[in-house]
């Protein structure tokens, strides 16, 4: 009966020590911790992050419930390039119970850029596939799923993702969505499926028909099967669709009709293109510039003066004056005109410029009424 009274209050005392010790023991342990994490989290504000990952390692000896302080390990692997080891450890994470909600989101999301920088594309999308569960199609998730979808080229799901998102956002961009079928026509073309990138161009011009990189991407496919005819074709159209932008054409219409032997069309294509659109000058210089080469010079010098009337200031129409005039022995008005553009660059020369905010005057400011920097006007 003593012995197991002796052995019961044996017990009881140990069991009272053990407490006893743990109670004073692990409240110590939990403080260490915290001072190393706090420590950690200075180090990382300061980018020392070889001390900063030192400390968290000691944070976690001592106290291995510390989410953050693992997560932050993880990030810290993955930022010196162990992208595995980064994932070992986020994804160790995932498994724990107790997790809240928060955690949990952190978690996912560093693993989703541990994979994009492993360039594990798909395990990426399944991990965001998690944090739209989570987050109920949240909507950075979504531009976080779009953002892996084009890092991975996959440009017909990103095409849809943006769609969803701007539906959801409430906003019309076809222009932008034409774009993405642009990518995966280039796509294509990497892979050397002309025929299916043409596809795409074909789409994306559907969405937007004034899509520009659309229809000279198809031009250019064209133009490497040698299908020139298609390809001047795609050019023609073009300029009929987006005529502010013809001059981003220019070069391609006028190799192709060269290698046809038929560069004379070059200027009809011109002519009739300034008629549609007298206000666009790219068209204009354009034309003059054939003129040029032709010896056609008084043709051309009409065209800048066409230009100055509409336009008085017009920079590019006096510099072609001047080289136009020079050719062909005017040379006081060539003088004159030089002249006129010598004045014009002295008198933007005066202003005074902010190098903070790029704010310009005709006086210079001791403090910037635009940015409140001081002196910096003036060096
Ligand atoms: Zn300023």
């Amino acid at each position: 009966m003593t012995n197991i009274v002796i052995i019961t209050s044996g017990i009881i005392i140990l069991v009272f020590i053990t407490v006893i010790f743990m109670l004073i023991k692990t409240p110590k342990k939990r403080k260490d911790s915290a001072i190393d994490y706090t420590a950690a989290l200075n180090y990382l504000l300061a980018g020392d992050k070889q001390k900063a990952y030192d400390k968290l390692k000691e944070a976690v000896r001592h106290d291995t419930s510390n989410v953050d302080a693992y997560l932050k390990i993880g990030d810290l692997l993955r930022d010196s390039g162990y992208i595995e080891r980064a994932i070992k450890v986020h994804k160790g994470l995932t498994v724990r119970n107790n997790l809240s909600t928060y955690e949990r989101i952190e978690i996912l999301k560093s693993l989703v850029k541990d994979y994009r920088i492993g360039k594990r594309f798909d395990k990426a999308l399944e991990i965001c596939g998690q944090l739209q569960e989570i987050t109920r199609q949240e909507q950075w998730v979504q531009e976080l799923k779009l953002d892996v979808l084009e890092e991975r080229d996959d440009w017909d799901s990103a095409f849809d993702a943006r769609k969803q998102l701007l539906r959801q956002q409430g906003i019309n961009d076809d222009p932008l969505l034409a774009l993405y079928k642009v990518q995966a026509g280039l796509a294509y073309v990497k892979e050397e499926r002309e025929h299916d990138a043409r596809i795409k161009y074909r789409e994306a011009i559907k969405i937007h028909n004034q899509c520009a990189p659309a229809y000279l991407y198809l031009s250019d496919s064209y133009i490497r099967e040698e299908r020139l005819s298609d390809a001047l074709d795609e050019l023609t159209k073009f300029l009929e669709a987006v005529p502010k932008l013809a001059y981003l054409a220019f070069d391609r219409v006028q190799n192709i009709l060269f290698e046809k032997g038929d560069f004379g069309e070059v200027e009809s294509i011109y002519q009739k293109l300034l008629q549609r659109n007298p206000d666009i000058a790219h068209i204009r210089f354009a034309l003059a510039d054939i003129y040029e080469r032709k010896g056609e010079l008084q043709a051309a010098i009409n065209l800048c003066k066409k230009e100055l009337e509409q336009n008085p200031d017009s920079e590019i129409a006096k510099k072609y004056l001047v080289k136009y005039y020079a050719r062909t022995g005017q040379n006081d008005d060539a003088l004159e005109i030089a002249l006129s553009l010598f004045e014009d660059s002295l008198q933007s020369a005066e202003l005074f410029t902010c190098r903070v905010c790029q704010n310009t005057d005709d006086q210079p400011h001791w403090r910037c009424p635009k940015c409140q920097e001081w002196n910096t006007y003036v060096n």
